[in-house]
Parts: structure tokens; C-alpha cells; sequence
């Protein structure tokens, strides 16, 4: 397996600093809206992100987890079967409806994943507009669905993947490029 560095910290750091940025530039501020972050490292995107925000504008920004495992199509298990909604998203008494949802996730690829958020977040209520942000997108979509905020292109072919370490769980922040 051969791998190449493609972001390290301090273009990870950049690249946050400047979607909280672009996020606040394309809301005009950030009134009304929540940022959520898809599990795993979603989370850690969109809490950054929150921190960031509030840096630069001196107030807190609501954010939430979603946890989208059973909603996803190509497992080919039956979509959503027995699925509670409400246990999909935390904060259990965050309100999503008439906000603007900024969805996070670390990479996107066919667009499967981002589909079963949208999904599970229709379901806890209606959102007035929903958002994307990804730290890298690898390509290769399936479905009609781009990111609003792009921390960085990666062209990839089926078979390189991208390995994303954040330091919250990973112990460094590093974007990598792997060939199999
Ligand atoms: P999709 O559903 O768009 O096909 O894939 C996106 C989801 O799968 C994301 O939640 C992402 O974490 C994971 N994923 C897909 N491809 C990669 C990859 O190359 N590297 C990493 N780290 N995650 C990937
Ligand atoms: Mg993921």
C-alpha cells in the first residue's frame, strides 16, 4: 500500500478556517442554523467548525450528531427498517424544523451516505434548506448531490481510498491518500 500526504495540519487548519468563513458569508451570519455532523468524523468537522464560528462572531452556534447506521441504501438489508427516527439525531431536543442544516461529513463519495442523512433528517422534521460541507471530496458520485463547502478536490480512482486522522480520535490531523 502506497500512501501520500494530501493535507497536513496546517492545511486542514486552513481549509476550516475558511469553510466557517464561507459558511457565514453564504447565511449572512448564522442565524438559524444548526451545524450537524455525520458520525464519526463529522462530528469532530462540525464542532471545529462551531468553535471557529463562534470565534469570529462571538456567539454559540447550535450543532448536533446524526447517526445515519441502517438508513444506508446499498447494504441491501431493507431501508430504515425498525429504525427509530428520534435516536438518530442528538441532542434528542435539538429542533431542525424551519432551521438551516449545515451537514458535515469527512469524505464524499457516491453520495449514498448523504442521502440517508437527508433522509433521517426529513424525518425529525423539515428542515427550510440543507447544506453540505466535507473535508475532501474523492468523486465517483451516484447521485445528483454536491457540497456546498469543499475543504479539498481529491480526484481518486475506485481504487486509491482516503484515509482522514483527526486528532480528536486519531491523536494528528493529517488527509492521506492511499493505493491499493
Ligand atoms: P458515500 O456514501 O458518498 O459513497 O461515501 C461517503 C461515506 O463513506 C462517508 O461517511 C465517508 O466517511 C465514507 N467514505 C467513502 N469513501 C471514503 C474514503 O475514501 N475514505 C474515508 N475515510 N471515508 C470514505
Ligand atoms: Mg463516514
Amino acid at each position: 500500500t502506497e500512501t501520500r500526504i494530501i493535507m497536513d495540519e496546517t492545511a486542514i487548519r486552513r481549509a476550516l478556517t475558511r469553510i466557517a468563513h464561507e459558511i457565514l458569508e453564504k447565511n449572512k451570519g448564522i442565524e438559524d442554523c444548526i451545524l450537524i455532523g455525520i458520525r464519526t468524523r463529522g462530528i469532530y468537522l462540525a464542532q471545529r467548525i462551531a468553535e471557529r464560528i463562534q470565534e469570529i462572531e462571538g456567539k454559540p452556534v447550535p450543532f448536533g450528531e446524526l447517526d445515519i447506521t441502517g438508513y444506508r441504501d446499498d447494504q441491501d438489508n431493507g431501508r430504515s427498517t425498525g429504525i427509530n427516527s428520534s435516536t438518530m439525531l442528538t441532542p434528542a431536543n435539538l429542533t431542525i424544523r424551519n432551521k438551516k442544516i449545515i451537514l458535515f461529513d469527512d469524505v464524499l463519495y457516491t453520495g449514498r451516505t448523504i442521502r440517508a442523512a437527508m433522509d433521517a433528517l426529513m424525518d425529525c422534521g423539515r428542515p427550510e434548506m440543507i447544506q453540505l460541507a466535507v473535508l475532501a471530496d474523492r468523486g465517483h458520485r451516484e447521485l445528483p448531490i454536491r457540497p456546498d463547502y469543499i475543504g479539498k478536490n481529491v480526484p481518486t480512482s475506485k481504487l486509491e481510498e482516503i484515509e482522514v486522522r483527526l486528532s480528536e480520535i486519531d491523536g494528528s490531523d493529517q488527509v492521506n491518500i492511499m493505493q491499493h
